[in-house]
């Protein structure tokens, strides 16, 4: 599965880890985390991120 940065912070969506502070389990990939779904560090959108 795709890994995916947030362009404005750095951060990096792993599907291996997900984000389960806030609601993605581990083994989540990009393309099934919520719509909703922010980046937990800078709050930035989905469509903020790109294909690492
Ligand atoms: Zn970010």
């Amino acid at each position: 599965m795709d890994r995916y940065v947030c362009d404005p912070c750095g951060y990096v969506y792993d599907p291996a880890e997900g984000d389960p502070d806030n609601g993605v389990a581990p083994g989540t990939a990009w393309e099934d985390v919520p719509a909703d779904w922010v980046c937990p560090v800078c709050g930035a959108d989905k469509d903020q991120f790109s294909k690492e």
